[in-house]
């Protein structure tokens, strides 16, 4: 199947590490113009120029998330370069245990910045661009502890929780521009993220092992490339009846039976 992404142009924030990296890469292999956006410069240019090296083209573009201006400058520095863009993935976020005994309301709401802000202010920012598209597109990637709860990280479960929300809210408010908007829900992918959250346990690889084992299908966590994969193709015009939907990529862990693990 041809998804018909040569040269897209596709927002990425948080694109050189774990799960943003795999849509930056996978999306350059389908033809499309990879954006990365994040707070290294460092990372994001070593990314492009071994992207760039191995015939792709992609930017990288370093912006601090939580700062509206340098989202606007993000979206402008885009813009000057390719004039359009075609696809937004929100990607960027840390769960950072802020929790409702262990956390204080500043530290809840410096989270709530560092979480779900910038996917407003991105989406905000990238609208004009995107309504001049056919077929643009919205991914935001969330959490299944949007709807589960995961406990002691209140910032980061309400982010996650609201970008589903936002999800719902952007695909009714951008129908009128066949601007599709839709969510993706991992729950288990071994990136740098999920690797320093293991390590707050006492033993990170019994932790691991009891996770794997409730884990349906495979016993295995999630592939960052299988999150790509399902990003790629809700942007891609194979999915043109597709809006304001949530999919699960996580092995069955959010919605089936209890039973069986
Ligand atoms: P990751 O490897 O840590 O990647 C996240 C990226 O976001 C990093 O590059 C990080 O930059 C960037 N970032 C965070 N806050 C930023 C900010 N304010 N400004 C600029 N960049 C910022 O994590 P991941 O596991 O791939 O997570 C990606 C998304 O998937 C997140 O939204 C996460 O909530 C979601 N998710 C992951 C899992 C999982 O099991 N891994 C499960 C459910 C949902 P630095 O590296 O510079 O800090």
């Amino acid at each position: 199947m041809d998804l018909g992404l040569k040269n897209k142009v596709i927002i990425v924030t948080g694109g050189y590490s774990g799960i943003g990296e795999a849509i930056v890469r996978e999306a350059a292999k389908e033809g499309a113009i990879p954006i990365i956006i994040g707070r290294s410069e460092e990372r994001g240019t070593a990314l492009e120029e071994e992207l760039k090296r191995q015939g792709f083209d992609c930017l990288s573009v370093v912006a601090e998330l939580s700062d509206a201006s340098q989202c606007s400058n993000a979206i402008q520095q885009v813009l000057a370069k390719y004039g359009r863009i075609n696809a937004l993935v929100n990607n960027a976020g840390f769960n950072d245990g802020v929790g409702l005994e262990s956390g204080s309301p500043e530290r809840f709401l410096s989270s709530i910045q560092n979480n779900i802000f910038h996917y407003y202010t991105m989406a905000h920012y990238a609208l004009p661009a995107l309504k001049k598209e056919e077929d643009s597109s919205i991914i935001n990637i969330s959490s299944k502890t949007g709807v589960t709860g995961q406990g002691g990280t209140s910032a980061y479960v309400a982010s996650k929780a609201g970008q589903l929300g936002l999800t719902r809210e952007w695909a009714v408010e951008l129908l009128p521009y066949k601007i599709r908007v839709n969510a993706i829900a991992p729950a288990e992918v071994m990136t740098p993220l999920y690797e320093k959250w293991l390590q707050t346990f006492d033993n990170p690889q019994e932790k691991l092992h009891e996770i794997n084992k409730r884990i349906p299908l495979g016993k295995r966590m999630t592939t960052s490339e299988e999150i790509a994969y399902m990003t790629l193709f809700l942007i891609s015009n194979k999915s043109m009846h597709t809006t304001g939907q949530i999919i699960y990529v996580d092995g069955g862990y959010t919605h089936l039976d209890r039973a069986i693990t």
